[in-house]
C-alpha cells in the first residue's frame, strides 16, 4: 500500500570523498541536475564539507521547479550532548549546519563496533537538536544466506528504537523526523544490489516491528529507503515497490550523471503518488 502522505526521498552518502572545495562544486553540480518535483534531496557529506555544501545549494539554481531545496545532512552523530570525545561531533555542533543526518550505517557498526544501544542513544541526540534522522539496518550475507535476515533487521529496529517515543518521530510540516533505510550489508559498495521484491519483503518487516513498538498506523508512516550499489540502472527496481519510498545512495551519489538518472526516476514515483492521491481525493463525495 502507498501512504498517501509518505515523500519520497534520494539521500546521497558521500563517505570520506571530497574536500571542502570539491564538495561545494559538487553539491552545486548534482543540484542544478537534479530539479525535479516531488523528490526530498539530502546531501550528506564528511563533517568537515557540511558548511560548503550549506552553501552551494542555499541559492534558487539547485531549487526544483515546485520550490523544493535540497537538505544537508550528516553522516554520524555522537551519542552524548557534550563531553571528553575527541575528534566527535555533537548534535547541537550539527544544528546550523545540517538538517538531517545518518546513524548506523554499516561502515560505522563494523569500524567502530557501534551497538544498536548506542545507534538509539544517538537518534535521541539528533531527536533533541531538532534533526531528522536516516536509521540504517541491514543484514550480513551470512544471515541472508541462513534465512536470518528477517529476524537480523527486526532486532536492529527493535534495538536501536527501544528508548524511543513513536509519538515523537512522526513527520512535522516539512517533512519525516525518522527514516529507515534497509541496506543489506553484502549490497554496500559491492555491485551487488538487492532485488527490489526482497527490499519490499524488509519494508514489511520493519514496518511491523514499528507496529509492535507502538508507531501510529501500523508504521507506515516513516519512510523507507533501500540502500545498497543503487544506480540510475537498477533504481527503478526499487521505486516500483509501493513500499520503497527512495534510495540511500553511496558511490553513484558521488556522480552527478548517476544522481540526474536516479533523482529523474524518483521523480516520477513521486508524481505517480501525487496523481494518485489527487484522483483518490477527487473520487471521495
Ligand atoms: C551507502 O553507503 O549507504 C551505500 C548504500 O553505498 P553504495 O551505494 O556505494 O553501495
Amino acid at each position: 500500500m502507498i501512504h498517501p502522505m509518505r515523500p519520497v526521498i534520494v539521500a546521497g552518502n558521500w563517505k570520506m570523498h571530497t574536500t571542502p572545495a570539491e564538495a561545494g562544486d559538487l553539491a552545486r553540480t548534482i543540484g542544478a541536475r537534479t530539479r525535479v518535483d516531488g523528490v526530498t534531496r539530502v546531501l550528506c557529506p564528511p563533517f568537515v564539507c557540511l558548511a560548503a555544501v550549506g552553501a552551494a545549494v542555499s541559492g534558487p539554481e539547485v531549487a526544483a521547479p515546485d520550490g523544493t531545496g535540497i537538505a544537508v545532512g550528516a553522516q554520524d552523530v555522537h551519542h552524548e550532548l557534550a563531553g571528553a570525545y575527541t575528534g566527535s561531533t555533537s548534535a547541537a555542533m550539527l544544528a546550523g549546519l545540517a538538517t538531517w543526518t545518518i546513524v548506523g550505517h554499516s561502515e560505522r557498526r563494523r569500524d567502530d563496533c557501534e551497538t544498536d544501544e548506542q545507534i538509539g542513544r544517538k537518534l535521541l541526540a539528533a531527536r533533541s537538536a531538532g534533526l531528522r534522522v536516516i536509521l540504517c539496518v541491514g543484514e550480513q550475507l551470512a544471515d541472508r544466506d541462513a534465512g536470518r535476515a528477517v529476524s537480523v533487521v527486526d532486532r536492529q529496529v527493535r534495538g536501536c528504537l527501544a528508548a524511543a517515543d513513536p509519538g515523537a518521530l512522526g513527520a512535522d510540516a516539512d517533512g519525516p523526523r525518522l527514516t529507515i533505510a534497509y541496506e543489506p550489508v553484502w549490497a554496500i559498495g559491492t555491485g551487488r544490489n538487492a532485488r527490489g521484491a526482497d527490499a519490499a519483503e524488509m519494508a514489511g518487516a520493519i514496518r511491523a516491528a514499528l507496529a509492535s513498538l507502538g508507531f501510529a498506523n501500523a508504521g507506515e508512516d516513516i519512510p523507507i529507503l533501500y540502500g545498497g550499489s543503487v544506480s540510475s540502472a537498477n533504481i527503478d527496481e526499487f521505486m516500483t515497490e509501493p513500499s520503497i519510498d527512495g534510495a540511500l545512495v553511496g558511490g553513484a551519489s558521488l556522480k552527478p550523471d548517476e544522481m540526474a538518472g536516479i533523482v529523474a526516476r524518483a521523480g516520477l514515483t513521486a508524481q505517480g503518488r501525487a496523481a494518485g492521491l489527487a484522483s483518490r481525493r477527487k473520487r471521495r463525495p
